[in-house]
């Protein structure tokens, strides 16, 4: 029997994925610095506070996240650990419904608004058609997640970011599936007076080939679609009933097995 495992596209087996919440004005700088140098991101927005205090309307939204991931924040930022249930499931459904809206996509993704869940909201999501979930604690490691309605980041962008950036660029053992997850808010650019770091980090890490780059709904979307895989009882071919290629290692070989195709493995 063949020896397989899971790559990301291309073979990789890097990734680098970002988060950034609450839409206001300042993602407009750091979403150009994405773009500079090829780096994507899911952007969690509560749609009911577009265009207060220091956000961005929706007009601006539509435009300015293309290319990234829109994906649900609550409507208006209520810490739901303390909510009715029809209240949460209320913010959560008109989120979706608004963004979806602008976005023209479904949104599966979210983060937790002040960080706030627990084990009842997170067994909630599924039936509400969220597939991930990011909270506020971090790992410091490279790991994937085990839990996605629990996705830890490696860290806040203004806890040892560029220190990580290295360890994460440095990795090399392709029998590790490695991902690095950075979150944070753009404002806190603004407040901190520190958006050179981001900068660094994104002109380091950005352009590395051996990375993918991939907004948080990719990453959970493409594990699903591995795990969707077919195998032969002998693992000597596989179907690709999704419609995503998936890569795989197969004996040291990188394969390709393309959406809606059978391959042979040995
Ligand atoms: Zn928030």
């Amino acid at each position: 029997m063949p020896k397989i495992v899971v790559c990301f596209p291309q073979g990789r087996h890097k990734a680098l994925t970002m988060s950034y919440d609450d839409g206001t004005l300042s993602d407009k700088r750091l979403v150009e610095l994405f773009n500079r140098t090829g780096i994507k991101g899911a952007f969690h927005i509560n749609s009911g506070l577009f265009g207060t205090e220091n956000r961005l309307t929706e007009e601006e939204a539509s435009t300015l996240y293309e290319g990234h991931e829109v994906s649900a924040h609550t409507l208006t930022h209520p810490t739901i650990a303390r909510s009715p249930r029809e209240q949460i499931v209320y913010e959560i459904m008109e989120d979706r419904k608004r963004l979806e809206q602008m976005a023209g996509y479904t949104v599966r993704g979210m983060s937790y608004p002040n960080g706030s869940f627990n084990q009842e909201i997170k067994e909630m999501l599924p039936y509400l058609g969220i597939e991930y979930a990011r909270v506020v604690q971090t790992t410091g490691g490279f790991g994937m997640p085990d839990d996605w309605h629990e996705w830890k980041a490696t860290c806040h962008h203004n806890k040892q970011l560029m220190e990580h950036a290295k360890t994460f660029v440095e990795l090399h053992k392709s029998q590790y599936l490695y991902l690095m997850y950075v979150w944070g808010h753009s404002y806190e650019f603004d407040h901190d007076n520190n958006w050179e770091l981001i900068e660094q980090f994104c002109e380091y890490v950005g352009g590395q080939d051996n990375i993918w780059f991939a907004t948080n709904l990719q990453i959970v979307d493409y594990m699903n679609a591995y795990k969707q895989l077919k195998f032969s009882a002998a693992c000597d071919f596989v179907y690709n009933s999704t419609a995503l290629s998936i890569w795989l290692n197969v004996d040291g070989n990188s394969v390709e097995v393309p959406s809606g195709s059978q391959v042979k493995l040995v």
